[in-house]
């Protein structure tokens, strides 16, 4: 029988065919074998300066003994929603070690970093009250925003100046007011300037809501995070942090007061109709915070490290923007010319990944390199080699 052609989805074919005439259309790299500073990538071993495997978490023989033993007791899957019947022991356990690391009352633990967001924001702002949102927010900040009855307003990257106006200008017409910003920002590396976010979110009467994706596990003492970093405890109100990144494993969680909390376990949809993590993975997060808490020796080496490796980059003349956190960019402005050089790294033996528009403005093109604990000096060494060979080659430096 002939296929109907609405099965062929002519629409989406379109859509693919101009990706690839604009060169976006991008083929997935394949690991084969764990995330680590030397990974095999599509069948080549290199070093992998791409992951968000920030402390080598993500195959480490602890985390790995601490997952099996949770199967072994709990099983592969933990059989419902949270809600329902999907808590364990070992997902309150989770919470409570969370809520101790972070210093803060209580941590409701969602599927992903990406659900916490989509999850929660909507969970507290409503029709009538406002929203006000760094314009380099992730994705996930965004939708989150978008699923919200709140009005939406975006102040310029980190400019204080701005966000003072947008403040100025909205906050008397809304109930309740919530400022949004990303703790790390992943395509640069720059650090919020949170502790003036705090003073004006004071000042205007607004509550603040910080996503710590990239600085759970990296800022802060032993990666308590940026609250932790800058000594804001107690006035930031939701701190949002990642499973996924530095701990090495999967899932999100907000941390907050008490009500805060209980609130999300009534009304943060993806705790009320998405699964419960698998065991392994709630046995591996605990072990990971447990080494977090019992020692700074991880945060400690992937501090040395990033500042190695930086100082190596910008000693070559490189230009990393401005970074100032293990995620280190190397800006080199055109889109073919970024994508090219990251190339010709993965055939000297390192992978960085190419990150051109619309993820960072046109003409901003760069490889973004991120360093990991686990990587060794001579690593390093061999990776600025490799970009020091390819930048005079294409004659960036
Ligand atoms: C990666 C990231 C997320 C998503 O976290 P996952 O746990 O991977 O879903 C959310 N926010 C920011 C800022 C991120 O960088």
């Amino acid at each position: 029988m002939k296929t109907p052609s609405v099965h062929e989805m002519h629409f989406l074919k379109e859509k693919i065919d101009q990706l690839k005439e604009q060169g976006v259309y991008r083929k997935l790299p394949e690991l084969q074998g764990p995330s680590g500073a030397l990974s095999v990538i599509n069948g080549k071993e290199v070093i992998n300066l791409s992951s968000n495997n920030y402390l080598g978490f993500a195959n480490h023989p602890r985390l790995k003994k601490a997952a099996i033993e949770a199967v072994e007791k709990y099983g592969a899957g933990a059989g419902a929603v949270r809600t329902i019947i999907g808590t364990m022991d070992i997902h309150n356990q989770m919470e409570s070690i969370l809520a101790e690391f972070k210093r803060e009352e209580a941590v409701i633990v969602f599927q992903s970093g990406l659900t916490c967001n989509s999850g929660t924001i909507p969970a507290v702002m409503e029709d009538g009250d406002l929203i006000i949102s760094d314009e380099l927010n992730h994705a996930s900040i965004i939708d989150g925003c978008r699923l919200s009855k709140a009005k939406t307003v975006r102040f310029k990257h980190s400019d204080m100046d701005d966000l003072e106006r947008v403040l100025k200008e909205n906050c008397h017409k809304y109930r309740n007011r919530l400022i949004i910003t990303d703790g790390v920002f992943s395509m640069d590396g720059d650090i919020a300037k949170l502790p003036d976010i705090v003073e004006l979110a004071e000042k205007y009467e607004c509550m603040t809501y910080v996503d710590d994706a990239h600085a759970s596990g990296v800022l802060g003492e032993s990666g308590r995070g940026t609250v932790d970093h800058f000594g804001l405890h107690g006035r930031v109100d939701f701190t949002i942090g990642t499973l996924s990144k530095a701990i090495g494993v999967m899932g999100g969680y907000v941390a907050g007061t008490r009500v805060l909390i209980d609130w999300l376990k009534h009304r943060g949809r993806p705790f009320l109709f998405s699964t419960a993590h698998p065991p392994a993975v709630v046995g591996a997060v605990i072990e990971a915070i447990k080494m977090l808490m019992e020692s700074t020796q991880y945060t400690d080496r992937l501090w040395d490290n990033a500042r190695y490796f930086k100082a190596k980059l910008e000693a070559l003349g490189f230009n990393t923007g401005k970074s100032e956190t293990p995620i280190t960019p190397v800006i080199i402005g055109e889109e073919a010319k970024a994508m090219k050089f990251s190339d010709r790294l993965f055939e000297e033996g390192v992978f960085a990944q190419g990150i051109a528009y619309p993820t960072v403005p046109r003409g901003t093109a760069r490889v973004r390199t991120i360093v990991t604990a686990e990587h060794t000096r001579e690593q390093l060494d061999r990776a600025a080699e490799a970009f020091k060979k390819v930048g005079e080659e294409m004659k960036i430096l």
